[in-house]
């Protein structure tokens, strides 16, 4: 990945909002429950290394990630907390997830068969430390029925030098909705299958951050803290978090040139833009290659705190908007974030585009810089 660090545009990550974000939740929740910080796709691409040292230093006891290789970044970083994969990891890894001592999402008993035989062949000293996935209603990984949670907490006790039975934990499809009713399905879902399992394991989980936030009594002794640590709010706008959530990211950029558009002049591909008037317009040194999308075609940036509309199509790494008077090059544009009296927040960009801050996050691509305040 080429990094654009002599180019003015960046993501700026406010570390102390990650930390004033984890602190308020710990300060809210249980104290014999922890809080997992939930790093996975880059941190929601504020970055995975920085976000887990911030909420480590707030509190944060283990890390939850998405895929393997998340999991051993952090290891490589000095990590020594648990970490927790929530995907399917592919068994032929298990003696790497072993040595590494990384935990693992189980959601049959065929994945702990063949990782048996793979660890057998290995000689693998260590044992696989495993949460099992229960499928409530998610409908996406897991056990469904008691009788196969059943059988399969029979063989992995019957299996403990190669694996501790370290985890057991669900994932609710509709935490962020005022209405609970599926939230409520779910919840008997789980009770009906956690009694299938005898004494419990040392880690049972069910609460991302909405649960957290709006059903915190359905906690269980883990929280798996995700999009609120970055300060949003899970439901977008649909409830209120119970304290306030500080978003962690903006993303600025620099003027890099400025011109005066006469009467008729269009702006950018299929010239879908045409100046009724002359007008002072800027490029600013960022586009759809940088996730910021195509779609945000008419949405607005800040400059010199005004809103500013971004007009034509937004191109791959330029894209230009119209400013209220001459400014000029080098001038700060704010995309995502503060600027005088107003803000453009990133459930902004999402409604713009007709989806969630989750995705416009983690899609802000590494070609640019983070830094780090
Ligand atoms: N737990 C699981 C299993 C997840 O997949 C995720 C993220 O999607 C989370 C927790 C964190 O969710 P959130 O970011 O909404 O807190």
């Amino acid at each position: 990945v080429v990094i654009g660090e002599h180019r003015h545009t960046q993501v700026t990550v406010d570390l102390q909002a990650i930390k004033h974000n984890v602190e308020m939740e710990m300060a809210r929740k249980d104290p014999l429950t922890e809080l997992w910080a939930v790093v996975k796709a880059n941190g929601y691409g504020h970055g995975i290394l920085q976000v887990a040292q911030a909420a480590k230093q707030a509190g944060a006891t283990g890390f939850c990630v998405a895929i393997l290789d998340e999991a051993l970044a952090l290891r490589a970083a000095g990590f020594t907390e648990p970490i927790l994969v929530l995907g399917i990891t592919e068994p032929e890894y298990a003696p790497l997830i072993a040595e590494q001592r990384i935990s693992v999402a189980v959601g049959s008993l065929d994945w702990l068969q063949t990782a048996e035989k793979i660890l057998t062949a290995n000689a693998t000293p260590d044992p696989i430390h495993v949460h099992l996935a229960l499928d409530t209603g998610m409908g996406r990984i897991g056990f469904q029925t008691p009788a196969d949670l059943a059988r399969t907490v029979t063989w992995l006790r019957a299996h403990t030098a190669q694996f501790d039975f370290e985890g057991i934990f669900t994932h609710f499809a509709t935490a962020d909705q005022s209405d609970d009713t599926y939230f409520t399905h779910q919840v008997n879902q789980w009770k009906r299958l956690i009694a299938a399992v005898g004494e419990l394991p040392r880690y049972v989980h069910v609460s991302n951050s909405a649960t957290s936030l709006w059903h915190q009594a359905c906690n269980g002794n883990v929280v798996r803290f995700g999009v609120a640590l970055y300060g949003l709010n899970p439901s977008g706008t649909a409830l209120a978090a119970p304290y306030e959530l500080a978003p962690a990211l903006s993303l600025t950029a620099q003027l890099s040139f400025v011109k005066r558009l006469a009467k008729g002049q269009s702006v950018s591909y299929g010239a879908t833009y045409t100046a009724d008037r002359a007008e002072w317009v800027g490029t600013v040194p960022i586009g759809y290659a940088d996730g910021y999308e195509r779609r945000l075609q008419g949405f607005h940036v800040l400059v010199n705190g005004q809103y500013c509309e971004v007009i034509g199509r937004v191109c791959m790494d330029q894209l230009m908007v119209r400013l209220p008077a001459q400014v000029a090059v080098g001038t700060q544009v704010t995309l995502i974030g503060r600027d005088g009296d107003h803000e453009i927040t990133l459930q902004d960009v999402a409604d713009y585009c007709g989806t969630i801050h989750y995705e416009i996050a983690c899609g802000l691509a590494p070609r640019v810089p983070r830094i780090y305040q």
